[in-house]
Parts: structure tokens; sequence; C-alpha cells
């Protein structure tokens, strides 16, 4: 399915088993950090601490409505002389924001790391996207690793089952660090039914359909007035700047929907993330949104 040989596989529970293991197996206690991109996936920094790494920031710099790396800043740090980063997480498309991120500043990041740092590259939302997955770039770096999931476009995450894919030198230490008997024999015939040829056909029309519902939610929001901005997605969700984003909370808590408020992270003032429901969970949105942010 991902076009990589066995070896360079390791399938365990979700994608956030992946991060926590990769976290363990690079990251001494105390002495190594990670590097993170805010705003972005929360479980990175989760993991970190448990394992007792620190973490370093290197936030999206906001541009002409979208997010990109600092890719410098980001060099700077993997290249520093005594270099305690063992871990560089960029999520592309970005959770929270969606944004798909540049893949050249991605693979010149690699080029910098190589021998330093592992670039992990979350692509938990790749099926929505049109931009070219990382997978594509791995045999060109041995500190890649590219995580993927059945949690989101393949609609499975009650199965928890995730990959992460890299040079057969890095797995192979994620496999001995890693508890044994990950996959349960229920979970492993679910996924084998779950993505045969036919069902992969459904997923790629199910995506377009979901793609289709976005742009239109997407026009409906950036008509309103009290919608300041709505991000440009490669993801299952939109990031939506409200003029009042705790009245939006508030209204659609009482009607029964439930987005994420993030609007408390760094660079996100009034931010909310939606995501792209049935139809009619859109067009209820849609009803509540329309006496609150108009
Ligand atoms: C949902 C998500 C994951 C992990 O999902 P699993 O269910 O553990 O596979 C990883 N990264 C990002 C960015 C996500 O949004």
């Amino acid at each position: 399915m991902y076009g990589v040989d066995e070896r360079s596989l390791i399938i365990g529970r979700g994608s956030d088993e992946a991060i926590d293991l990769l976290v363990r197996t690079f990251c001494r206690s105390g002495q190594d950090s990670i590097l993170i991109c805010p705003p972005t996936y929360g479980v990175y920094e989760v993991a970190a601490q448990i394992q007792g790494a620190s973490v370093v920031r290197v936030p999206l710099v906001q541009s002409q409505g979208g997010f990109a790396l600092n890719e410098q800043k980001i060099r700077d740090v993997v290249s520093a002389e005594q270099p305690r980063t063992k871990l560089v997480f960029i999520c592309s498309p970005n959770n929270p924001t969606g944004t798909a991120l540049d893949r050249s500043a991605i693979a010149r990041v690699c080029e910098v790391a190589e021998g330093r740092a592992i670039v992990v590259v979350d692509e938990a939302y790749a099926e929505f996207s049109s931009e070219k997955s990382m997978l594509s770039e791995l045999a060109r770096f041995e500190n890649l690793v590219v995580l993927r999931t059945l949690s989101k476009a393949w609609a499975l995450a009650g199965a928890r089952c995730g990959v992460a894919i890299g040079s057969p030198s890095v797995v192979s230490l994620l496999h001995k660090v890693r508890a044994p008997y990950p996959l349960a024999t229920p979970t492993i015939r679910v996924v084998l039914d779950a993505t045969d040829p036919d069902q992969r056909a459904s997923l790629r029309e199910r995506v377009r359909a979901l793609n289709e519902a976005k742009q239109q939610l997407a026009a409906r929001l950036r008509s309103m007035s009290g919608v300041h901005e709505v991000f440009s997605s490669q993801a299952n969700f939109l990031l939506v700047r409200f003029k009042d984003s705790g009245e939006v909370m508030r209204a659609t808590r009482l009607a029964g929907i439930i987005l994420r408020d993030r609007s408390r992270e760094p660079g996100l003032v009034g931010c909310v993330r939606i995501s792209i429901g049935t139809e009619e969970e859109n067009d209820a949105l849609l009803r509540v949104l329309r006496e609150v942010a108009v």
C-alpha cells in the first residue's frame, strides 16, 4: 500500500505509538531534546515530557494567510556545535492549520540533519492532500521517518493501526524498544479487510467528496462577516479565525456540535478547528454560525 520494503516498516498501535517509540529510542532522559514547529499536534510534546526529553520550539511563520517552516532556524538548531536535538517533528499536512509544508524545505532539513538527528514527517492527513508524500525521498535520506495512519482517511481510528516508515537501520532499532505483541488478531483481520484493493477505490471517492464539501464549507464561511480568515487546508478540517471564537464555541456546544478551540495557542487568536462532517452536519453547523457569526 505504501510502496515500501517490509524492512522499512513498523506497524503498531496507531502512529501515536510510533511517536512514543521514536522518542524513547532516540532521546536520553535529561540530555536530549526534540524539535517541534507549533502550532502543531500535541502528542510529540507529551511523549517528550514522559521520556524526560526537552522540547525546542521553532514556530511556523505566518505569511500571506498561510504557514511555513522556519527553515533557517531549524537548520541552526540541528547543526549546533553540540547537538542535543535528536528528533525533528514536522507534521504535513499540519494539524491544526491544515498546511502542507514545502517538501524541498523538509528535504533540506533532512540533509543538514544527516548524522545528527532524525526528521520525522507525520503524514496523518496525506490522503486528503494534493501534495506528494515524503515517502518518495526515503531512498535519499537514512534519517527520514514518515508516519502514516489508518485513523484518518481510512476511518479506522478504533482499530488502532499506524506505521512508521524509514530506513531498515532505524526501523530495526524501533523494533528492539517496543513492547511485544503490538497487533491483536482481530485488528489484523479488520485492517486486511478494510484495505483490500476494492476498498482503496472507495477511499479515493470518500476523499474526493470530503474535499469538495470542504471547499463549499470554506466558501460559505468566508462570506460571513464574523469570520476573519479561513486558512487553506490540505486535511479533513478547516482552521477558521472568528471575530468572537468564544461565542462560536458556546453556541455550537449548546447545539451539540463539538469544535476544537485552538484560540489559546501562539499565533492562533480566535481560531477554531472544524472537522468536515456529513452534509447534514455541515449544514447544522452553518445554521448555528449564521446566528452568531454574521
Ligand atoms: C490523529 C493523528 C495522529 C495519530 O493517530 P493514530 O490514531 O495514533 O494513528 C498522529 N499525528 C497526527 C498529526 C494526527 O492528527
